[in-house]
């Protein structure tokens, strides 16, 4: 297909930053080309999980279910097990539901888990797959696999590009009004703009730090060799193999990650040693076949000093690297986009100012230093605990220490996989584009999320007739929620949306409950599910709308 010499938005990559931009930008009209190196999305896994919040964005989308029909079968256990070797002793499970059981799960989930989507175990591979067939089905979105991004010059008033076929060498300009940088942790856009990576790298931790072999194998066999129950993440806990490996279809796929040792040189390892490898997690010989192989580090928590410039913006692994505990580099990715879509497609059809672009800085990196934080934390917690040398040892010391040890990672389990407070509790208080009220948030805590409509947070949960979430009678652009008795401002504000021709839905709900929750009468929410205003009937509607859309009065 001929590449277009013009587009909105030019987007380097087409992993999940990338291609999760392209829809939302596409369902609002913006013409977008996206070009990504590779022939098509990942083969290889990637990440495992996605979390509760990139479902709720899937389901404002409408393929929440999609997704969460993919990777496991929807029967197949999502638990955390943890074993010296696989064959060997189990130290610790943490049972978590299978994905058939999400819906009603969730219907009954209390405050910390309200939410109409529970987190999803699937890799990166399938979910890609879909957000790349949903953009392309999108009028005026091109993805171009096979085309990589080559150089770009920011003129002032638009951008100059130069994408290249990777296979044959063809090159052609392209002009956009905005280029977007989602091309990963080598980003060239990031090297070209002089944006470098700040925070910590490097940290060496006898697992979870430095680097990892990753082996992408199918093992039919696996759990009726190893005799044991099906989990989705399967750790190993012993002196010489450190692993962690997590089920990829639940029909013998996995991906299997060990810390290589020292003098283990990953440029020289056969298929043979590589199998050694596995067999030493294993504790046995267990059949398997290698579907490719490659190594990572683990040990970063950085985050760029800068998230664009001029009409560049970055997004993803571009701006943040993650060691993968915890499992929040993906699903960090993907709200970058979410944040970023909205906020484009806004400034590109003129209701809001250019200014505007600047809140996606001030809200994202702070996000990206907090959730590069906590997942660092998971790392210590879980690669600095050292093995004990009796472990395996078939005496009453070696159970001693099994027991130690298992009584640990099931409490490093709950921490690292039960993330309510991580997942929902992410702020922008400090950005131009919320509106505070002098309340205080609640605090930010991994492990638990307090519900509060305290602008600058995600608006907490209700469930309404049915199978309705509140999140579902949310527009697709801005909600002005009606808590109280009716007055004249939800005309005013809808007339202000008008004349700006801002996308507003109005949402009345009769409901005590809803009112307590929010704490106002008026609630006002920004297109990506964030409370950017509550407050009563008396406020400006046309004010609010005007400073939070950028116009600087
Ligand atoms: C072992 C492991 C496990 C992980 N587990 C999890 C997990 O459970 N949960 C989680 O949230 N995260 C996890 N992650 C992290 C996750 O995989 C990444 O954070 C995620 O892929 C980032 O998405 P992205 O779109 O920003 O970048 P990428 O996925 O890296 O995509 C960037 C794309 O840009 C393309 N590109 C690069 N340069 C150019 C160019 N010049 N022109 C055109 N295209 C270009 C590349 O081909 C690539 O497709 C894990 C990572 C690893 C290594």
């Amino acid at each position: 297909m001929a590449l277009p010499s013009s587009c909105d938005v030019l987007i380097a990559g087409g992993g999940p930053c990338g291609l999760m931009l392209a829809n939302e930008l596409g369902r609002r009209g913006i013409r977008v080309l996206l070009v990504d190196e590779k022939p098509g999305t990942a083969f290889n896994p990637q990440a495992n999980a996605t979390q509760a919040r990139t479902m709720e964005h899937f389901r404002r989308l409408g393929f929440a279910d999609e997704i969460r029909a993919l990777g496991l079968p929807p029967d197949y256990p999502t638990d955390i097990a943890y074993f010296t070797r696989y064959a060997g002793h189990e130290l610790a499970r943490f049972q978590l539901p299978a994905a058939q059981e999400a819906k009603r799960r969730a219907r009954e989930s209390g405050s910390s888990w309200s939410t109409p989507e529970l987190p999803h175990r699937v890799s990166q591979k399938y979910v890609e797959a879909i957000l790349r067939r949903k953009a392309a089905a999108l009028p005026g979105v091109l993805l171009q696999y096979g085309w990589r991004l080559k150089a770009f010059v920011d003129r002032g008033d638009r951008i100059d590009a130069t994408v290249e076929n990777v296979a044959d060498g063809t090159v052609r300009e392209v002009t956009a009004a905005y280029l977007v940088g989602a091309d990963g942790a080598r980003s060239m856009v990031r090297a070209q703009l002089g944006i470098r990576y700040g925070g910590e790298t490097g940290v060496q931790r006898d697992f979870m730090g430095g680097r990892m072999y990753a082996i992408y194998l199918r093992a039919p066999d696996f759990y009726a060799a190893a005799g044991k129950a099906p989990a989705w993440m399967n750790v190993t806990f012993n002196p010489q193999r450190r692993a962690f490996m997590a089920a990829v279809d639940g029909k013998g796929e996995f991906a299997f990650h060990t810390q290589l040792r020292p003098g283990e040189d990953e440029a020289s390892v056969t298929e043979a040693e590589a199998r050694a490898m596995f067999h030493a997690a294993c504790g046995k010989q267990i059949d398997l076949e290698i579907l490719s192989r490659g190594s990572w580090t683990a040990g970063h928590a950085l985050v760029a000093d800068s998230f664009g410039r001029g009409r560049v913006l970055l997004g993803g692994d571009a701006v943040h690297l993650f060691t993968p505990t915890g499992g929040l580099g993906y699903n960090t990715a993907v709200e970058d986009a979410v944040n970023l879509g909205w906020k484009l497609a806004a400034v590109l059809h003129g209701v809001a100012a250019p200014a505007l672009l600047a809140s996606y800085e001030a809200e994202r990196r702070p996000l990206a230093l907090r959730n590069t934080g906590y997942a660092r934390g998971f790392a210590d917690s879980l690669g600095l605990f050292l093995v004990d040398p009796e472990i395996e040892a078939d005496t009453a010391a070696g159970a001693a220490a099994r027991r130690t040890a298992g009584e640990y990672l099931e409490g490093h389990a709950r921490r690292e996989f039960n993330i309510p407070g991580i997942t929902f509790g992410g702020r922008y208080d400090s950005s131009p584009a919320i509106l505070g009220d002098g309340t205080a948030p609640p605090e930010d805590a991994a492990n638990l999320y307090i519900p509060s409509a305290c602008p600058g947070g995600r608006p907490p949960h209700l469930w309404l007739d049915g199978d309705v979430s509140l999140f579902d009678r949310f527009g697709f652009g801005w909600t002005l929620l009606q808590l109280g008795a009716g007055s004249d401002f939800t005309d005013g504000m809808a007339t202000a949306a008008r004349r700006l021709h801002l996308d507003l839905t109005c949402v009345a709900l009769d409901s005590v409950q809803a009112r307590d929750l929010y704490g106002a009468d008026y609630v006002l929410i920004r297109p990506d599910h964030i409370v950017a205003w509550r407050g009563a009937g008396t406020a400006d509607p046309a004010g609010i709308l005007r400073r939070l859309l950028g116009h600087l009065e």
